[in-house]
């Protein structure tokens, strides 16, 4: 039996309400959209906030510090282009601000005795391709 090389990961396709996003991911700076009308912080980036329904936003700089507020410990690809990663961990991170995204947590081993509900984490960037920078999160 042959080893295939698994296909490459699908970037996310940017689009207007995101592009400064990832133009920022792209400098390894993280950046959210904030609520002028209830003073919130929000993520996936959008111009409507999701708490109030306010069109009064703009973009803040996140510190990238946050803490770890839900995972889970993936040991089966979900799809070919993830094969050979396993066991990773995506999660839900909770930024300083209040905002929660989902993302993966590295630079940890993939086990319950090492990734921690509550955990400090700080963003780290995975630069996907010349467009595209991931952000993820680390052990701060
Ligand atoms: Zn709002």
């Amino acid at each position: 039996m042959t080893q295939q090389t698994p296909p490459p990961i699908t970037p996310p396709q940017p689009q207007p309400e995101s592009d400064f996003y990832w133009e920022k991911c792209k400098e390894h700076e993280l950046w959210l959209r904030h609520c002028k009308a209830c003073d919130s912080t929000y993520f996936y980036p959008r111009d409507i906030c999701p708490g109030c329904f306010s069109r009064d936003t703009d973009w803040i700089q996140s510190s990238g510090r946050g803490i770890l507020h839900a995972f889970a410990i993936v040991h089966r690809a979900p799809v070919p282009a993830f094969r050979g990663k396993e066991p990773f961990v995506t999660a839900i991170v909770e930024l300083e601000g209040g905002a929660r995204m989902p993302t993966n947590i590295v630079d940890v081993e993939a086990d319950p005795e090492h990734v921690k509900i509550g955990m400090a984490l700080q963003v780290t960037f995975d630069d996907l391709d010349d467009k595209i920078s991931l952000p993820k999160f680390r052990p701060a």
